[in-house]
């Protein structure tokens, strides 16, 4: 889709998914207490992924703890709780909020609009072990802003946030936006040739595998002032540190924060932002994610893996 997806089913989404969540926690409590009850989908059918070629981590594969940690996921610790009152007592659990098979497939339908997939989608995931599809995917609507190119909601958001950087006496510029294949493949190259194909992975991305390369993602640093430059000092600037408080209102995330190196295969990289529209990275920022692979594993279950 080459346009922006509407806000008003975005936001859909979001109750859709809530609401979801809770049902999915309730027929969870179901089956724990009742063998017989068999919530669809079941946990394992929301986090198998592997058909879509990403484990859920990175060196060592899926890692339970991380798909744990954050809010808004099926937790079966938690999944009781709405069948209590504030007593704490035990009440009857209520048969009745197992989803039926018509609300599940409504709750997909709404779900499929986040796609993590489609390569024109804003929320398509591209990581070391999820190419684009087609490898060499080019997006048809870029558009120039700073001194790059983005497509054209991503160009005009971020248009808008350097803007508002610029108000802020923080000013920020573009260091990289949009990079084809051919340019990541001579890019990638380049760095191989100098630090061999082990380590040149740990930072730059083979052609295809760039999140650049979908036309969403820019590097940004300050304007003026200390580190101007790809490095991560930009996070103890001003300007850097009015990014990391404010893109997410602009529709682009932190996509490599600290400490998430084994669920998104990079280091911290406090100057790479990545544009998943508005309502995708305000739902993000609520559920206090801190990577776009715990997002995908927490929402994927609109494309449940086929048993
Ligand atoms: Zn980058």
């Amino acid at each position: 889709m080459a346009s922006g997806q509407p806000a008003r089913e975005n936001r859909t989404i979001r109750i859709v998914w809530r609401r979801w969540v809770l049902i999915a926690g309730l027929g969870l409590a179901l089956a724990v207490s009742d063998p017989a009850v068999s919530p669809s989908p079941t946990p394992s059918q929301t986090f198998s992924v592997g058909t879509h070629g990403f484990s859920g981590g990175f060196g060592g594969g899926a890692k339970p703890s991380a798909v744990s940690k954050s809010p808004g996921r099926i937790d079966p610790t938690h999944s009781d709780e709405s069948a209590r009152d504030e007593s704490g007592f035990d009440q009857p659990k209520p048969k009745e909020a197992k989803p039926s098979e018509t609300e599940h497939s409504e709750v997909a339908k709404q779900l499929s609009i986040i796609n993590f997939t489609d390569p024109d989608s804003f929320t398509v995931l591209v990581n070391k072990e999820r190419p684009l599809n087609p490898v060499n995917y080019a997006p048809t609507d870029l558009e120039v802003v700073g001194t790059t190119e983005l497509r054209a909601e991503a160009a005009a958001q971020l248009q808008k946030l350097l803007d508002a950087a610029k108000a802020n006496g923080t000013p920020l510029r573009t260091q990289s936006g949009y990079r084809s294949y051919s340019t990541q493949q001579g890019t990638y190259a380049k760095w191989v040739a100098q630090y061999g194909s082990a380590h040149a992975q740990k930072f730059s991305a083979r052609p295809g595998y760039s999140e650049h390369q979908t036309g969403l993602a820019v590097d940004l640093i300050p304007a003026t002032g200390a580190c101007q430059k790809l490095s991560r000092c930009v996070a103890d600037t001003p300007a850097g540190s009015w990014l990391l408080d404010n893109a997410g209102s602009f529709g682009f995330i932190l996509r490599y924060e600290k400490d998430t190196t084994d669920i998104t295969g990079y280091g911290y990289e406090p100057w790479h932002f990545r544009y998943v529209g508005l309502d995708a990275a305000q739902d993000y920022l609520d559920g206090d994610y801190h990577s776009f692979e715990d997002y995908f594993l927490a929402h994927d279950i609109a494309h449940p893996v086929a048993q």
